[in-house]
């Protein structure tokens, strides 16, 4: 499970912010424009996504806060999970990615340099999914009604944790 969500300068969130989740359904409630979906994008953001357009950016860059007409803007956008398996096998881990000037991203496991694979390994084992039908928003929510059934499948397959056994599963098969 996702314990606690960072942001600093990413997007609207200039100042920086931690939201910690709890166990079961966590809302956020705020007027329009506040910066709810924006939460939502650096969740994408973490798990891997990496189109702009997945985040409702043009480019990369623009998940930078880019400033006001009172505040410079930021150099650049770093966005941490503390994460862990909710019996704590796999203990609390904090996952970070930061954007660097060039668009390009550097992702730490607990403050160490590693590779995308290994944060997408990791958030595998917890059942954290980098898919996009892991995430509905504004106006998606037909999109559940219009899957076929596979698909539909493997949403609830993600969803209860047994995706990474059946790609064990998969790959034992396959040697
Ligand atoms: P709604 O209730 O309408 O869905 P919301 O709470 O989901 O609103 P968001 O879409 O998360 O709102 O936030 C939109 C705000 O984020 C806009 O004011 C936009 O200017 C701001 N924003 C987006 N990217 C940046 C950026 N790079 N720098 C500064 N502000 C940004
Ligand atoms: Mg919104």
């Amino acid at each position: 499970m996702i314990r606690s969500l960072r942001l600093k300068g990413f997007k609207s969130f200039a100042d920086e912010t931690e939201i910690r989740f709890t166990e079961g359904i966590n809302c956020i409630v705020g007027p329009n424009g506040c910066g709810k979906s924006n939460i939502v994008d650096a969740l994408k953001w973490i798990v891997g996504v990496t189109s702009a357009k997945g985040m409702r950016a043009d480019n990369i860059r623009d998940l930078v806060f880019k400033g006001t007409e009172s505040r410079r803007p930021s150099r650049s956008a770093e966005v941490s999970v503390v994460v862990s398996s909710r019996d704590l096998t796999v203990p609390e881990t904090e996952v970070t990615r930061r954007i660097k000037s060039d668009g390009d991203s550097d992702f730490l496991i607990n403050g160490k340099k590693v590779r995308l694979k290994d944060i997408q390994e990791l958030f595998s084992k917890l059942g954290i999914s980098n898919r996009d039908y892991a995430f509905f928003e504004q106006g998606q929510i037909d999109r559940v009604l219009r899957m076929k059934p596979s698909e539909r499948k493997a949403l609830i397959d993600e969803a209860a944790g047994i995706t990474p056994f059946k790609e064990r599963r998969e790959e034992t098969l396959r040697q």
